[in-house]
């Protein structure tokens, strides 16, 4: 579901997404603010042709007020050298993409800050303009709508739940005075399941008793995603908090058996797949890590051939898919052990030595049992 996104373009080195939920919502926005909003506010004053057009621009103008809004927080972001990887905008709004490593409470609650901020002051521009355009009835009543959406976004992203705005203001203030990044998100996160919860129950509510379709549907959905949404950043958090303590080297371990290049598949086949239960052995030459075999790739090569060819023949050199680094950071650790790519990963120092092997089953054993001491 986050997967589809269409790359819009690049401002200020950072760039645009739009995920194709937000077509949908373009198109569904248009529909409800003309045969809604507009038609049920305004009913006789506008034509049907006035009526789709104001909505056309009023779902456009809050694109725009969304986009400026996660702009903002990604702009704070950079001017404090955090690396923002892209801007998403999707169903009720956008995602600037700021789960990244935020190390200092003060500089998550500029950022975080940063985009309610931009929506205030965007609600401030659209009164003004709908002052400006008193005269013209159409473009007053665009822009005054246009105030109420901001404040709308304003208040909604307001509500201290992580991970709203809100809720990363509240977990900013708790971090800062409490010393303690976990239990602020623990804390700020459960607002935000709750907040989520009581959405999806005034959508069913709405539903069921009002008969809002669309508009209970649309609460459950985003009460949905911001509850999972919730539950996922509380977890990011706290891998990237275990992670950060894990120490690679405590979990090396050493004694790897490991095979020469010159040995042939026969041998390695018989004497060291059968023997050892292994799936791969590395591949070392003078101690240096040369890359891995693994059994997969020699039971691809025909028996009858086995004995002729060597290790060489069939060896994977591509140490950046499975190779650890004594100084690899915890991030790629996580994420090359997270792939499942293989079972086992070899450990090398940083003259290319083998110093073990680190296996996934011991690496998330130990993940869990940190994770249940943060708690
Ligand atoms: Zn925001």
């Amino acid at each position: 579901m986050f997967k589809r996104s269409l790359h819009l373009f690049k401002l200020w080195g950072i760039p645009v997404q739009v995920h194709i939920s937000w077509l949908v919502i373009l198109v569904l926005m248009t529909w409800s603010f003309a045969t809604g909003f507009y038609s049920e506010s305004y009913p006789g004053i506008f034509s049907t042709t006035q009526l789709w057009i104001m909505a056309f621009f009023a779902s456009l103008f809050l694109f725009l007020s969304i986009l400026l809004h996660e702009f903002s927080h990604s702009l704070v972001a950079k001017k404090n050298g955090l690396p923002i990887g892209k801007i998403t905008l999707f169903m009720f709004g956008g995602v600037a993409h700021m789960e990244n490593e935020v190390e200092d409470p003060v500089v998550e609650l500029k950022m975080a800050s940063a985009g309610p901020a931009m929506t205030l002051v965007l609600a401030g521009l659209f009164f003004l303009l709908s002052l400006l355009f008193r005269s013209i009835r159409a473009l007053s009543v665009l822009f005054e709508s246009l105030v109420y959406i901001n404040i709308v976004i304003f208040l909604f992203n307001m509500v201290p739940g992580f991970p709203l705005d809100g809720g990363r203001i509240l977990r900013a203030i708790i971090w800062y005075r409490k010393k303690n990044i976990v239990r602020a998100t623990d804390i700020a996160s459960r607002i935000g399941k709750y907040f989520a919860l009581f959405l999806i129950g005034l959508g069913l509510f709405s539903l069921i008793f009002y008969g809002n379709f669309i508009g209970g549907i649309w609460l459950m959905i985003i009460g949905t995603f911001l509850r999972q949404a919730a539950i996922r950043s509380y977890g990011a958090i706290l891998y990237h908090q275990v992670m950060k303590r894990l120490d690679i080297s405590d979990l090396v371990r050493k004694n790897v058996v490991t095979v020469g290049l010159t040995m042939d598949l026969q041998t390695l086949m018989d004497e060291y797949f059968e023997k050892y239960h292994s799936y791969f052995f590395p591949v070392v030459s003078d101690g240096r890590m040369l890359g891995i075999v693994t059994i997969g790739d020699v039971k691809k090569i025909d028996p009858e051939k086995r004995p002729e060819l060597e290790v060489k023949d069939v060896i994977n050199t591509n140490l950046t898919d499975y190779v650890i680094g004594l100084s690899s950071s915890p991030a790629r650790v996580f994420h090359l052990i997270n792939a499942r790519k293989y079972e086992s990963y070899p450990v090398v120092n940083n003259q290319g030595s083998l110093l073990g092997v680190i296996t996934r089953s011991d690496f998330e054993e130990a993940i869990r049992v940190m994770m249940t001491l943060s708690n």
